[in-house]
């Protein structure tokens, strides 16, 4: 997810953002008495769990809502992607391009700790093979990359294991220290500096692999 340019420091974000401004601050708990905070952090996920089917069934939808604007990203014809990425993905996954990214309604799903997230203005969010881009991205590449990234997330884990991963992240590390964000952050980092271009998709699938062993 990329919160966009102009959009205002957000702590709670959402899965496959990239924050185009850098790290986002967070507040850590003091060190004093890390067993309560382990305990809300449990309890915490415990209620992201049981909202889950809600998340999805809106995710769903809105994929169903929106499929007659999907474009293969292979279309837009960027030169670097396809270095990285095979010709499978970019060929499967769909791009949306919209004025403005949508994002769950978590205050009606009963998560509005989220809330900041649904009223925030991105730049890009995936949902499993499909990322919804803002207008004035559409031609970054860079931004492609980094969803790019989630794709292959959500593919590996798939959608309750993606989703419960980024929340515990979240939950544990903040938004920009997700171990999801970081590992998109890390890459889309090489891919700007120009690295030299190796199979991504690998490399992923084997971090996710030592992270959910
Ligand atoms: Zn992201």
């Amino acid at each position: 997810m990329t919160p966009s340019a102009n959009a205002e420091t957000i702590v709670n974000q959402w899965p496959g953002s990239v924050n185009v401004q850098g790290p986002v601050p967070y507040r850590r708990e003091p060190a004093i008495s890390p067993f309560p905070r382990r305990q809300r952090r449990i309890m915490n996920l415990a209620k992201f769990l049981s909202r889950l089917p809600l998340i999805t069934n809106w995710m769903n939808r809105t994929l169903a809502d929106n499929a007659a604007h999907a474009r293969p990203v292979a279309d837009f014809g960027f030169v670097r992607l396809p270095l990285f990425f095979s010709a499978d993905l970019l060929a499967n996954t769909k791009v949306i391009v919209v004025a403005r990214v949508p994002a769950p309604p978590f205050t009606a799903i009963g998560l509005p700790e989220f809330s900041a997230f649904g009223n925030g203005d991105y730049s890009g969010i995936t949902f499993k093979d499909t990322y919804f881009l803002q207008t004035s991205q559409a031609s970054n590449e860079s931004v492609h990359f980094h969803e790019l990234v989630h794709v292959v997330q959500w593919a590996h884990l798939g959608v309750e294991r993606f989703l419960s991963a980024y929340a515990a992240g979240l939950e544990e590390n903040g938004y920009r220290n997700n171990p999801m964000e970081a590992m998109a952050y890390e890459l889309q980092d090489y891919f700007d500096r120009i690295g030299q271009p190796h199979d991504v998709e690998t490399s992923i699938r084997s971090q996710l692999n030592q992270l959910h062993r």
